[in-house]
């Protein structure tokens, strides 16, 4: 196998080299790069992609019956309250998770 990538020695090469990421360029030849960016990502393209790379905050709101802050539409995960009204046997939910308690 020779140095200059010919057809056939780029066969061989393809060979030593099958579970390495390649393909063949239109030339026939082996290409073993990975796929490269062809152009720099700019500054601001950066800052485009970044604009939408942040975490929610779901909305909170103040249950009624504890004053506790919980989050919309949901029961109140400290006191077992929706919209006034018991929905959750809170004390028998902290039973559950500690049977030997
Ligand atoms: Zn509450």
């Amino acid at each position: 196998m020779c140095d200059n990538l010919h057809s056939a020695c780029s066969d061989l090469l393809a060979e030593e080299f099958r579970h390495a990421p390649s393909r063949r360029t239109r030339h026939g030849r082996i290409d073993l790069m990975g796929a490269v960016p062809k152009h720099k990502v700019s500054k601001r393209r950066q800052g485009f992609r970044a604009a939408h790379q942040y975490i929610d905050v779901p909305p909170l709101t103040t249950c009624r019956t504890c004053g506790q802050k919980h989050r919309t539409h949901y029961v109140c995960p400290h006191c077992g309250h929706y919209r006034g009204r018991l929905v959750l046997d809170m004390e028998k939910k902290k039973r559950q998770r500690r049977p030997e308690a």
